[in-house]
């Protein structure tokens, strides 16, 4: 089975109302490949979701960026899942490194919030990935595979999940993977889940790249074998999310 090309567009803590409109007029207004070709969901602050989901066009979706790893309740300052099914949000975002690096949240926390979100009906882009440290001390694929054990521990159904392959040292820095690099951890992502969750898990589960994804690297990138698409940062912010969009053709023509 094919595996449909992904774009994501986190938006992280950034903007106001009035950029927010301006964001979502432009994804309004461009041509993009059809629905059957790419899959397209940006991802606001939560204070902006209701906002851009009742303007964003029928064809794209929305994500929050996080949320509580059980039901809500005495949580202060935390979104449950629940509450995201309650407004009609079907994606969120979890294990995003900012989260991992800056807060704190183990591999463990991320698995298990992870489940709780599948379990309330969510979909799911779980990021992974390794700092320049652990690079070059020779262990990203080790980072990686316990990253994504502390998911396949927790979960049993793949469907709803995207995993988003996302290097520490490319996200925000200018600094993207090459084409080679990124395919290779990719490969071996999906060998691991071919060998630890399944051989349909391994075929069928989207992989995607994050990390200084742009309007011209998107394509190079794309066209590698296991790259399903993007996680992108920064350009989702600009008008060039759309031509990064645009990348999927790639997989069309190939
Ligand atoms: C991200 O935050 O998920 C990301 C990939 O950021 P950037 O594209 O800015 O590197």
């Amino acid at each position: 089975m094919a595996r449909k090309f992904f774009v994501g567009g986190n938006w992280k803590c950034n903007g106001t109302a009035e950029e927010v409109k301006k964001i979502v007029n432009t994804l309004n207004e461009a041509q993009v490949p059809s629905q059957d070709v790419v899959e397209v969901v940006v991802s606001p602050p939560y204070v902006f979701l209701p906002l851009v989901k009742s303007t964003l066009r029928s064809d794209f979706f929305v994500a929050a960026q996080n949320c509580w790893v059980k039901k809500g309740g005495a949580f202060t300052g935390e979104v449950s899942a629940e509450m995201l099914v309650n407004l009609d949000i079907p994606w969120v975002i979890l294990g995003h490194s900012e989260r991992r690096a800056i807060l704190n949240e183990s591999n463990e926390f991320v698995g298990d919030k992870v489940a709780y979100a599948l379990s309330q009906g969510l979909k799911v882009i779980a990021c992974v990935g390794e700092t320049l440290e652990q690079r070059e001390a020779g262990s990203t694929m080790d980072v990686v595979a316990a990253q994504t054990k502390a998911i396949a521990d927790r979960v049993s159904n793949w469907s709803n999940v995207v995993i988003a392959y996302e290097p520490v040292w490319a996200i925000g820095t200018g600094k993207v993977a090459s084409p080679a690099q990124a395919q290779e951890v990719h490969d071996e992502l999906r060998k691991w889940l071919a060998k630890n969750v399944s051989a349909d898990v391994a075929a069928t589960t989207r992989i995607i790249y994050g990390g200084s994804v742009n309007g011209g690297n998107c394509k190079e990138l794309g066209g590698q074998a296991d790259v399903d698409g993007f996680l992108v940062g920064g350009a989702a912010l600009k008008p060039e999310f759309i031509d990064i969009i645009k990348a999927a053709e790639v997989k069309k023509s190939a």
